[in-house]
């Protein structure tokens, strides 16, 4: 296969969490702290006029309307009981209110040692569903699992060629019937395939929409019924993938993934380059699901675990990053 020109290029920005994100969350935090830290010079401490940029602000980052309010209103409250009045106190007391956000929505939970763990993945198309499912493949590969690959987005043109391109750059088998075959035929062959070959992994690439009228959320459900009648337990995990760059739009539309397709946990992609980081706390308020993974890049390497607590300090500018 032809050398892929982005495998060429020089190499990218490796190690930790904060070097993968810091060039979306940069962006996000400069805008933030800069709205902050004019209203404070102007204002005496932090008054009403502070605390409307510090809405504005969180806003334009997409950390949605509600979470808006609410993190203001907490900051509000204890500002009337604070004594320091300075950019500094307000940006600890946000920190705060971010990490208790972060904090309150369920932990994933720990992977469960059964002999075939199945992952579905879901999401709207041109979420990078497709991409991700590589880039999922590559980690359970390096961590000494056997892995097959379900193509079963058989709606989008390409998709199943893609992930066998991915496959084969890792070589990783894939079990794929032709475009607009029914999803859960190909789910059912790749789940008897990976009992049958003692796999350890199995990724299911899932479609975001679907070639007949029937609705998508119904197929979801009804792949995850044939999942669990197959394998106990399974899907273990089902992960919803969400375009940063699309922000807060496609939230109504996740929302559906988590009722119908049960998602467990989000991968949020393309926040590089993206300044609107403040997603992840509208995902983590609105949807009460985790983020577990953010992908910063097209290349297989460009997936990282999601740090909450980094997270939360990058998206206010730590002083110790730059
Ligand atoms: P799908 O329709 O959900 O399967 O989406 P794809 O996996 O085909 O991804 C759509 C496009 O987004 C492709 O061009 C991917 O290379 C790109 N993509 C996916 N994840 C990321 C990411 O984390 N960062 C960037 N910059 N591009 C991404």
């Amino acid at each position: 296969m032809a050398e892929d020109p982005k495998d060429a290029a020089p190499a990218r920005p490796r190690g930790g969490f904060f070097a993968k994100v810091r060039r979306g969350l940069f962006m996000t935090h400069t805008e933030i702290l800069e709205k902050l830290g004019t209203a404070v010079k102007q204002g005496l401490g932090i008054d009403e006029s502070v605390l409307e940029s510090l809405e504005e602000a969180l806003l334009s980052a997409d950390v949605g309307a509600e979470t808006a309010g609410a993190l203001t209103d907490a900051v509000r409250q204890r500002a009337s009981v604070a004594t320091r009045k300075d950019l500094p106190a307000v940006r600890a007391m946000l920190l705060e209110e971010i990490e208790a956000v972060i904090a309150k929505a369920p932990k994933p939970p720990a992977r469960p040692a059964v002999p075939l763990f199945v992952t579905f993945l879901v999401g709207v198309n041109g979420s990078g569903k497709t991409t991700t499912t590589a880039k999922l493949a590559a980690r359970e590969k390096a961590a000494s699992r056997s892995v097959l690959l379900a193509a079963a987005d058989t709606f989008r043109a390409g998709a199943i060629d893609q992930l066998q391109t991915w496959a084969d750059r890792l070589e990783l088998p894939v079990v794929r019937h032709r475009e607009g075959a029914d999803p859960s035929a190909v789910l059912f062959d790749a789940l008897s395939a990976a009992r049958a070959r003692g796999v350890a992994s199995l990724l299911v690439d899932t479609a975001g929409r679907l070639h007949t009228k029937k609705n998508l959320m119904e197929e979801l459900s009804k792949m995850r019924r044939i999942a669990a009648r197959e394998v106990p337990g399974a899907p273990h995990e089902t992960l919803l993938v969400l375009d940063a760059t699309t922000g807060l739009n496609g939230l109504e539309q996740a929302r559906r993934f988590v009722e119908a397709a049960g998602a467990t946990g989000v991968v949020l992609t393309k926040l590089d380059g993206s300044a609107r980081g403040g997603i992840v706390l509208a995902i983590y308020r609105e949807l009460q699901l985790p983020v577990l993974y953010v992908g910063v890049g097209e290349g297989v390497d460009d997936l990282v675990p999601f740090e909450a607590a980094e997270y939360a300090r990058a998206l206010l500018g730590d002083d110790a990053t730059h």
